[in-house]
């Protein structure tokens, strides 16, 4: 008797059906779930960015799945994300024209406890059908409190401005640049990054996640 290959839905964790190909990711019920309820449809802005995008909602199942990929190791959640984000960058290629893909940075703690950055993970995947460059520009300070632990929009801005500073070396001058990160909430994290980024000589800079809060509004 061999191996029996189990895979799961990255949504709702059931198993999928063997004849489901070695492609699939998501059961047939929260494949449709995703095209009706999680399709993130609203335009936004991230201050200081020249555009912003994202393909899904971070509410339901959609943020759950996004928990286990970032807390529980499910590392290979992020070709399912990079799958639903490819789609966005595909049709924005010819504006955007980049010549970078980076991402937020985690700080060293978490990442020697996680062992990965999640939005790393992305953007290699999002970067590499493209062929386009996908580096490390940012450092996050270790010890600085949890965005999610910040009342207002002042505060979440203050502190994400302390958590970030430039890795040295790096000259983007000129440089159109991609920024990923894995959700944009208040989208404070990513001003302060993409401030960060033209400070480094990017004159383009997008930001690009595969979800969003609905509100836009909250950790
Ligand atoms: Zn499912």
């Amino acid at each position: 008797m061999g191996l029996i290959f189990t895979k799961t839905c990255v949504l709702c964790c059931k198993t999928l059906d063997a004849d489901a190909g070695k492609a699939a990711m998501l059961c047939p019920a929260c494949a449709k779930a995703v095209r009706e309820q999680y399709r993130c449809t609203e335009r936004f802005q991230i201050d200081g960015a020249d555009d912003a995008a994202a393909p899904l909602l971070y509410t339901g199942a959609v943020a759950d799945a996004v928990k286990r990929f970032k807390f529980k190791h499910r590392q290979h959640y992020a070709d399912w994300f990079a799958a639903q984000t490819l789609p966005v960058l595909a049709e924005r290629l010819d504006t955007w024209m980049p010549d970078l893909v980076t991402f937020i940075p985690i700080g060293v703690l978490h990442w020697y406890q996680r062992g990965y950055n999640q939005a790393e993970l992305l953007a290699q995947r999002i970067a590499a059908p493209f062929s386009l460059s996908c580096a490390a520009t940012l450092w996050k300070r270790p010890f600085t409190p949890k965005q999610s632990g910040r009342k207002d929009a002042a505060a979440r801005e203050k502190n994400a401005k302390r958590a970030l500073w430039i890795r040295a070396g790096i000259d983007l001058s000129g440089k159109s640049v991609v920024l990923v990160d894995d959700i944009i909430t208040t989208g404070s994290t990513a001003a302060a990054a993409v401030k960060l980024l033209r400070e480094m000589g990017a004159t383009h800079v997008y930001v690009l996640a595969p979800t969003r809060t609905p509100s836009g509004r909250r950790d």
